[in-house]
């Protein structure tokens, strides 16, 4: 039996990508409604997706989840602006498209911060972020992505925590693509607030961020943000008083979403989740190095959320008509925009199993032989 039926009926193809990604067809189901926003049962549904939010990363009174409307860049640049005050000072940890972006955001926002940049193949070392937070004691917050999705590194979360936690500040954390399937526990991994959306690792549709923060820091906040609609401080406000946000809700979106975390506690919570995502990327790293391709990272730094490949050295691959093919076979992959190497991308993450890797891999073969290549090693280096 196929493990997700449903793609055979909707014919849409596969999703290799890092979001927006294939999802359930109980998920896309759950839109086919009309809510008005006061309606009780929806008041209810945000709610739970709050709560079942804090409960995902054990962050049990001391947190808070805000939804809020807009791609995950939009919770990130809430959390930034509401949660550093506009005289405050961050440590950005570079080493992909993520962590520059908080740079732009902090641009804009006006918001004084110092970078400590690390090729986007190598993770930053603990020692440094401690030697940086010594010798600065302005910065208030560090600010660090969990899975950089620029190349699909898993970034060492609980070291940084435990060095900015000994430091006396506070760590803002980019969970996106990793949150739903890597552990992030409170608990242990002392953080100010994480943000993350709802269409990479709990496999709802786009359009809603949330960050789950500590409600002391909600509280502090008052007065930081720099823009009315991405002020946690108020958005958190209104949900706890009426139960409601404060602009209108994409309604649609939330359902699908509710409906997606219901799925992920049936499959396991993160551990199951996580478990499936683990196999889908152990399966494609074989199978792609089977046919003579290169990962960019090393497995003891690849997570499981999305694998970069080297570009091959053979002039016949040409990367626009491998994605043609590819697409037509029904797998959409994913450009990579490295600068330590030539590359591109195909995602673990979504609704995919092992059958739908095992099509990926006979359609790369296939579109391999097509276009006459015969070993798609890349250049050495
Ligand atoms: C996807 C992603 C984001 C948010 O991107 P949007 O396009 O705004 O949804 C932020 N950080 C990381 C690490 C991501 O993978």
């Amino acid at each position: 039996m196929k493990p997700f039926p449903h793609l055979t009926e909707t014919k849409d193809p596969w999703l290799l990508t890092p979001g927006p990604l294939t999802t359930s067809l109980s998920v896309k189901q759950t839109m086919l409604r009309d809510w008005g926003s006061r309606d009780p049962d929806f008041v209810a549904m945000i709610a739970r997706i709050r709560a079942g939010l804090v409960a995902l990363a054990k962050g049990g009174d001391a947190y808070t989840a805000v939804p809020v409307q807009g791609s995950g860049t939009y919770a990130v640049e809430a959390m930034l602006t509401t949660l550093v005050p506009r005289t405050g000072k961050l440590l950005i940890l570079v080493n992909g498209a993520y962590g520059k972006r908080a740079t732009q955001i902090c641009d804009y926002a006006g918001r004084a911060y110092t970078v400590y940049e690390t090729p986007e193949d190598t993770p930053p070392e603990p020692e440094a972020i401690a030697a940086i937070l010594a010798a600065e004691p302005d910065i208030g917050h560090v600010f660090a992505v969990h899975c950089e999705t620029t190349t699909g590194i898993l970034n060492p979360i609980a070291e940084i925590a435990a060095v900015v936690a000994k430091a006396k500040r506070k760590l803002l954390v980019d969970s996106m693509s990793a949150f739903g399937a890597l552990p992030i526990d409170a608990k242990t991994v002392p953080f100010e607030a994480l943000a993350a959306s709802s269409n990479k690792c709990l496999e709802g549709v786009p359009g809603l961020g949330f960050v789950i923060a500590r409600k002391a820091a909600l509280k502090d906040a008052a007065g930081n943000a720099v823009s009315l609609s991405l002020d946690l401080a108020e958005q958190v406000k209104a949900l706890d008083a009426g139960g409601q946000f404060r602009f209108t809700p994409p309604v649609q979106v939330l359902a699908a979403f509710d409906q997606a975390m219901a799925e992920h506690e049936a499959e396991g919570g993160i551990a199951g989740r996580g478990a499936r995502y683990t196999a889908n990327r152990d399966r494609l790293i074989a199978g792609m190095r089977a046919m003579g391709f290169e990962t960019l990272l090393p497995d003891a730094l690849q997570a499981p959320i999305i694998v970069t490949f080297r570009m091959p050295a053979d002039p016949a691959f040409r990367f626009a008509e491998f994605y043609d093919r590819l697409k037509a076979m029904g797998y959409v992959i994913y450009p990579g925009k490295l600068t330590v190497a030539e590359s591109f991308r195909m995602g673990c993450i979504g609704r995919l199993g092992a059958e739908e890797i095992d099509g990926a891999l006979a359609a790369v073969k296939e579109a391999l032989a097509a276009m006459g290549v015969a070993d798609p090693r890349p250049a050495a280096t």
